[in-house]
């Protein structure tokens, strides 16, 4: 394509929503063959908001905590987060009245949650698969309410203090209107497509099933989100969880002589500081406008409204601009 037609795409993905940065966003645009999605405000709009809060029942010789006790304790533990869940969770205490403790000693536990001493107490609030590291038994009755409640989508918060799981909260979020539309789209023009997330299977593949992927990869830490990319790339990624049961060094990959050898061209879009290292190491970075400061500096493309019906737009544009039917 001659400069000019690449000013003239670029100037008319603007008038769309979409920023370019520059003419070889375009040219890697056009290659795509795969589109990797974050679930959480990506394909939902990332306005989280609690659904219900559960206590742990009383065990012999022990009442139950009461519900607002695990409102309190969750909440003052994420008070020291900055994660969408973390404020869904601190506003909605917020709303009910709950006055949070004294707590020091703030931790982040990247993809999994977040730990302080609240009141004198070691404790933790996050996923199940921080429970699990923790070697903390998660009671029957709160596994059931977390299946049912991530069968609907949900994301499950977890609460601890000394050395037991008290409660659990339920968080969630909206599909984005057009995310179905935009799936429905990619599979119109021969695209894979896979979601990519931090969040745990069920909810994954509850929302995967509501926009019409097939393809999850879910509970993937922050660090591994690249290693997904750089997989779905070279061909061996396998079809979605357990995906990374070959550990998170990508020592496989490296042994098997294939760098340099691409089966796949992956365009990875996302809104997280989570997302930035994938967006940067895909063939295309699409990063949402509403996304973090890191997210968009990682990605070649910027979608000026929540609206995944634009990457679709970007890649017709590219392939029209550039002169290729695929
Ligand atoms: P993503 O943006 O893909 O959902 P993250 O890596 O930010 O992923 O988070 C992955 C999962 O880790 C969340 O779905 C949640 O279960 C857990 N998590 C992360 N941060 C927190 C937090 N502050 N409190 C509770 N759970 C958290
Ligand atoms: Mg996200």
């Amino acid at each position: 394509a001659t400069p000019t037609a690449l000013l003239a795409g670029t100037g008319r993905g603007a008038q769309l929503g979409i920023v370019i940065r520059g003419p070889e966003a375009l040219e890697r645009a056009k290659t795509i063959d795969t589109v990797v999605m974050d679930k959480t405000g990506t394909l939902t709009k990332g306005e989280m908001a609690v659904q219900h809060v559960v206590v742990a029942p009383a065990t012999d010789g022990r009442k139950d905590v009461g519900t607002d006790a695990v409102l309190r304790r969750v909440a003052t533990l994420e008070a020291g987060s900055e994660h969408p869940i973390a404020e869904a969770i601190v506003a909605f205490a917020e709303q009910a009245g709950v006055e949070p403790e004294a707590a020091d000693d703030f931790q982040i536990i990247p993809g999994l949650g977040v730990r302080a001493t609240v009141a004198g107490q070691a404790s933790l609030a996050g996923n199940a698969a921080l429970m699990e590291r923790e070697e903390l038994v998660v009671p029957a009755e709160l596994v059931a309410a977390a299946h049912s409640a991530a069968d609907e989508g949900a994301t499950v918060v977890f609460v601890a203090w000394q050395a037991a799981v008290r409660g659990l909260v339920t968080v969630s979020d909206e599909i984005a209107d057009t995310s179905q539309r935009a799936i429905e789209l990619f599979h119109r023009m021969g695209l894979r497509t896979v979601m990519l997330t931090g969040d745990n299977e069920r909810a994954a593949r509850h929302i995967a099933a509501q926009v019409g992927i097939d393809e999850v990869h879910a509970q993937v830490l922050p660090q591994q989100k690249l290693e997904v990319v750089t997989r779905l790339q070279s061909g061996d990624a396998g079809q979605g969880v357990p995906g990374l049961e070959g550990g998170s060094d990508g020592s496989g990959r490296q042994a098997s002589g294939q760098q340099g050898r691409q089966e796949h061209r992956v365009a990875m879009i996302g809104d997280g500081v989570n997302d930035a290292a994938a967006l940067a190491g895909a063939d295309l970075g699409i990063s949402m406008g509403s996304g973090t400061d890191a997210a968009i500096a990682a990605s070649d493309l910027t979608l000026m409204r929540h609206d995944l019906v634009l990457a679709v737009d970007a890649i017709r544009l590219a392939r029209a601009t550039l002169g290729t039917i695929r």
